[in-house]
């Protein structure tokens, strides 16, 4: 087969591997830049235009857009969906999963647990919003953060409503979260491909450190997941219709509370982690769903 991965970097942990993957299994890949396409939208007739030709006769693509390039990225993987090219991510879940209010309310609606999450819109009431979420310590987040940039501890409640405040004076769009303490600094990732958990690991955060995110200095190990953990995985990957999705959950006295689900989940913590071969497991899933 004829293999695309939409990436602005071929030496990415995450593309290099999935390349080598697709590779040993005797597939033929390109690695494109989504934002050096360019879409040609005539009836009947799509077409991409990249590096001075058409792109063509591909059977699958593995797109690996980052968050700050979306809209873009999102319409080059509408493109090759228009050309019938089977994707690993889909650009309606690729575009749902970015929008973390709407993936929270998604996984809601299916009766997934969640830590209780208010999103206002500049109200002045904070300490109602605060005690909504059941008082301090909260959590308070941009909702178009990522990496744990933007994540908030907020241990009072006048540290909770200065922090408000100032996102909202800076017309930031913010949601107020329940903190899960008994999570002590750490969370489960769980890896999704096809409808099957191919790896799970628990991420813990440096001394002192409430967010477990491995580029803040976490550490990652492998994890068996309980049953009620690997099923709200695999409902979370299923309701936000993302065959490939990294779900982010935490650790609660009443079970699993899913955080996100990423659409683009990167292969090097995960493999490392578990020791599982995550590349190949994607390949294959493109090998048994595209002609
Ligand atoms: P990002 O998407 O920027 O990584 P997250 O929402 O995943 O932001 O939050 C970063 C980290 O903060 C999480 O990995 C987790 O360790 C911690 N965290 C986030 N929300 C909560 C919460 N409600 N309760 C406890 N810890 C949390
Ligand atoms: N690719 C980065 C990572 O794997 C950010 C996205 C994600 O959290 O999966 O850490």
């Amino acid at each position: 087969m004829k293999i695309v991965i939409l990436s602005r970097n071929a030496n990415l942990y995450s593309t290099s591997r999935l390349k080598e993957a697709a590779e040993k299994r005797g597939h033929e890949v390109q690695i494109i830049s989504p934002l050096k396409c360019d879409l040609v939208i005539e009836k009947k007739k799509p077409q991409i235009f990249y590096n001075g030709s058409f792109i063509t006769d591909v059977d699958a693509i593995i797109p690996r857009i980052g968050a700050s390039v979306t809209f873009y990225g999102t319409a080059v993987v509408r493109q090759f969906e228009m050309m019938k090219v089977f994707t690993t991510v889909e650009s309606q879940a690729l575009v749902r999963s970015r929008d973390k209010l709407r993936s929270l309310q998604v996984l809601a609606r299916a009766g997934l647990g969640l830590p209780k999450t208010v999103f206002t819109n500049y109200s002045k009431d904070t300490e109602q919003i605060i005690e909504k979420v059941g008082g301090p310590p909260c959590i308070i987040k941009l909702l178009e953060g990522t990496q744990g940039v933007g994540v908030v501890l907020a241990e009072t409640k006048s540290a909770a409503t200065s922090v408000l405040d100032a996102f909202q004076g800076l017309q930031a769009r913010v949601i107020v979260q329940e903190f899960i303490k008994e999570a002590n600094g750490s969370d489960i990732r769980a890896f999704v491909v096809d409808g099957v958990v191919v790896g799970a690991m628990k991420r813990q955060g440096k001394e002192g450190e409430f967010r477990s995110n491995l580029h803040r200095g976490g550490t990652a190990e492998v994890v068996e997941l309980t049953e009620e953990e690997e099923n709200a995985a695999l409902k979370s990957a299923r309701v936000l219709g993302l065959g490939v999705a990294g779900v982010d959950m935490l650790r609660s006295n009443n079970g699993p509370k899913i955080m996100e689900v990423n659409s683009s989940p990167g292969l090097e913590g995960i493999e490392r982690a578990t020791g599982q071969d995550i590349a190949k497991s994607i390949i294959r899933y493109i090998e048994r769903h595209a002609e």
